[in-house]
């Protein structure tokens, strides 16, 4: 069939790809440890439920504004105010289906043919792809382990060209789970700010910090930063919500109108009661949010522990988020389990799920030939047996 060229090119998400593949064996009755898709494993904290029961009971079950309800605009601004000191008015936040959502529609509102997005890899497997979408090139930068995944100034000034339109951060990072030092990334701001280049922060793992690891919102690095600073975030990854779709951008009023214009046309308005539920979560007592960190924070010392006790692995420690971003190279060439031997990290995920029903992401997804990522939003038991299947895989 002849399609558009946006999206004959389009490949499926890798990780719902993956998670995909490993509900197929599933499907077939088999036990499949499955560390694909990066959500909490956690029900939605029933006060934010009953607040979605309440709004459906009281009518709040049609079209609202189509960039969200003033209310839960209101409450980003607070929840901005109260966590970060960051003051902004709610004619800068557009309520999206999703971060997602969100980011896709800040492209399409700053991007088309001939711009240039700079993306530090390893990446967020939906980045190149919606960059892609609005006809303008990604521009991939390589960073290191040894930076912790961090990409540098020089190498942000290197990149730089006079298509340069907009740096793409993510911190916490999907799916190297590294969070950037507050110094290096006001360097970076500082830097797009003087050569007149957006930021766009994707902060949705703001909540989940390990150890000394320190989030810092991009916007609060001052009004000239501020001002070429896009914020995404939303409530799927800190309130368990990634079923109810509800993301934010938070931008300068200008630029948040033309979002908004683009969403009137595009979806209109997100799920009305998640609104209303995304409102309870914000407003509402935060001690869930508390709970499920402790939780996440159990698994990822448990994680590393098990990690450093396998032969040949190397990772860097995660700080942030809920991955274990790992190099398995060193196993390319060698018998693994059931005699398989592979050549690249694909390779190796679809060699770990036919022989030990373990389901990870390739880092070839990300942007990082050589990685395999493991998500541990997941229960200790079941990390346990998975880590256990792997780590006899890899003994062949
Ligand atoms: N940004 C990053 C880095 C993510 O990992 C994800 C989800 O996996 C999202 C955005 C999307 O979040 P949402 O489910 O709110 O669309």
């Amino acid at each position: 069939m002849r399609l558009s060229p946006a999206v004959s090119t389009l490949k499926p998400s890798a990780t719902i790809a993956a998670a995909a593949k490993a509900k197929q064996l599933k499907a077939q009755g088999i036990k499949v440890y499955d560390f694909t898709l990066g959500e909490p494993d956690f029900n939605t904290p029933e006060h934010i439920q009953a607040a979605a029961i309440k709004a459906m009971q009281e009518g709040h079950t049609h079209y609202t504004a189509s960039g969200g309800i003033v209310e839960l605009k209101q409450a980003v601004c607070r929840l901005y105010e109260r966590d970060y000191g960051l003051k902004i008015t709610p004619n800068m936040v557009v309520v999206s289906n999703g971060a997602k959502h969100a980011i896709h529609n800040v492209l399409t509102a700053l991007c088309g043919p001939g711009d240039e997005v700079i993306i530090p890899t390893p990446y967020w497997v939906s980045y190149s792809a919606l960059v892609e979408l609005t006809g303008a090139t990604p521009v991939l930068i390589p960073t290191t382990p040894e930076s912790g995944f961090c990409l540098s100034r020089q190498q942000l000034e290197a990149a730089i060209s006079p298509k340069t339109r907009l740096l793409m951060l993510n911190s916490p990072s999907n799916p190297t789970a590294t969070v950037y030092p507050p110094e290096r990334l006001e360097e970076l701001a500082k830097v797009c700010v003087a050569k007149d280049i957006f930021i766009l922060s994707d902060e949705i793992y703001e909540k989940l910090i390990y150890g000394d690891a320190k989030f810092r919102c991009v916007a609060t690095f001052g009004p000239d930063v501020a001002a070429k600073t896009i914020i995404i975030s939303g409530v799927s990854k800190a309130y368990a919500m990634t079923g109810w779709r509800i993301g934010w951008s938070i931008a300068p009023v200008e630029l948040t109108q033309a979002i908004d214009n683009l969403q009137s046309q595009e979806t209109s308005n997100p799920c009305s009661v998640s609104q209303y539920a995304a409102v309870a979560a914000l407003d509402g007592p935060q001690d869930s949010v508390a709970e499920m960190l402790e939780k996440f924070t159990e698994r990822r010392n448990y994680v590393i522990k098990r990690f450093r006790e396998i032969p040949n692995i190397k990772f860097v420690e995660p700080t942030g988020a809920f991955y274990m971003f790992f190099d398995v190279s060193a196993y390319f060439g060698k018998k693994l389990g059931g005699g398989k031997v592979v050549k690249d990290a694909t390779e190796f995920c679809t060699a770990l799920l036919e022989e030990a029903h373990v389901a990870l992401v390739t880092g070839d997804a990300f942007g990082a030939p050589g990685y395999a990522r493991l998500s541990f939003a997941t229960n200790i038991p079941l990390l346990e047996a998975g880590i256990d299947r792997l780590a006899a895989f890899l003994k062949g």
